[in-house]
């Protein structure tokens, strides 16, 4: 049997420790561009040493695992990008100060289970990458599936403040994380902080006659934004306002009720939402209240593999208005499966 308290409070740590070389990276995104002469190459070195760290945490603490994650080190090992390669290890030994190569890439590595089996972890050491590239929004998500269902989930959102009014553009110094496990609520804490007790979150819901609040991709190319205008413009005729946000911060920003509704248009034919995508946001949603479904109102169906293969899109939101979301989104014909690739 598994302690999820044990579990929970590793995830964070681990979380907290990605998130602190995440934002080191971020911070030197210049540097590292001039180097490299490869505007992706940050991004590229973020997401593995954020891998690196947490996949090594979690052995570390807990004993072998299974963990799916979205890296792995085929690529990195390549003579051509040794380069990036010295520049992860880099980032890492600032939380893991003798890691070597080896360590590292095995690190990285511990990340190639493909979801098969009845209990993993689940990883996107960078979901948001492009919001990384930009100097604003991404998450460190991780979360552990049993049996079908997310049963825990993190969420280090280094750049999100815990103050709604501050802008979602502007990074915030500290940062937030959230967690969930089944049943026990949502816990803020500092992203920077995790030793810090955090607070437990109330859903702050909207009240009836104020404008709905919608949160989005900001990247066109995720959801369709014409799909989400024209359900916003049904569901709220009185109007609404939108908010465009890259990553899973997206579902923490409905749990924390900043915003009513995070709703995924699908985009693309044939396109499947990954696994690492969704689970630790699903679930901080769910905990906060907030019910977590795909478009047609059909629950997240973890149990096939690094996919959402059974699930079409997202819908996120208060519980007075997700099932009016579903509803519109049949009325308005919006199911069908988009036709260009
Ligand atoms: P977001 O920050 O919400 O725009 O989502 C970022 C995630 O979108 C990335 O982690 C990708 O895995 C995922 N993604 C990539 N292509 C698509 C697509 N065609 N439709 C939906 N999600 C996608
Ligand atoms: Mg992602």
């Amino acid at each position: 049997m598994v302690d999820l308290d044990h579990a929970l409070s590793e995830a964070r740590r681990a979380v907290a420790e990605a998130s602190r070389v995440c934002r080191k990276v971020q911070k030197d995104l210049e540097r590292i561009r001039s180097i490299t002469k490869d505007d992706r190459s940050p991004v590229t070195i973020a997401d593995f040493a954020s891998q690196a760290v947490i996949a090594h945490r979690l052995t570390e603490a807990l004993g072998p695992i299974h963990l799916v994650a979205e890296e792995d080190s085929a690529s990195l090992r390549e003579p051509a990008n040794a380069g990036t390669l010295a520049e992860v290890v880099e980032a890492v030994r600032l939380v893991w100060p003798d890691a070597n190569t080896d360590d590292v890439l095995s690190a990285i590595d511990i990340g190639n289970d493909d979801g098969s089996g009845r209990s993993f972890w689940t990883l996107d050491p960078i979901d948001g990458t492009k919001g990384f590239l930009r100097g604003e929004q991404y998450a460190v998500s991780l979360a552990w599936i049993d049996h079908e269902h997310v049963v825990l989930g993190v969420l280090g959102c280094p750049n999100l403040s815990a103050d709604f009014s501050r802008p979602f553009d502007d990074p915030d110094p500290h940062g937030t994380m959230y967690s969930a496990y089944g049943g026990t609520g949502v816990w803020e804490q500092r992203a920077d902080k995790p030793e810090d007790a955090g607070v437990r979150l109330r859903l702050l819901d909207s009240e009836a006659g104020q404008a709905v609040r919608l949160c989005e991709s900001v990247e066109a190319a995720h959801s369709k934004h014409d799909a989400t205008a024209k359900i916003m413009e049904r569901i709220a005729p009185g109007g609404y306002e939108s908010v465009r946000l890259d990553s899973q911060c997206k579902y923490a920003v409905v749990a924390r009720g900043q915003a009513d509704a995070y709703i995924r248009m699908p985009t693309k034919k044939g396109y499947r939402e990954k696994i690492w995508d969704h689970a630790a946001g699903s679930i901080i949603a769910t905990e906060a209240g907030c019910p977590v479904s795909d478009i047609f109102d059909k629950g997240l169906d973890f149990s096939h593999g690094s996919t959402l293969e059974t699930n079409r899109g997202i819908v996120c939101a208060a519980p007075r208005l997700h099932g009016t979301i579903i509803e519109a989104i049949e009325a308005l014909g919006l199911g069908a499966e988009p036709v260009a690739d």
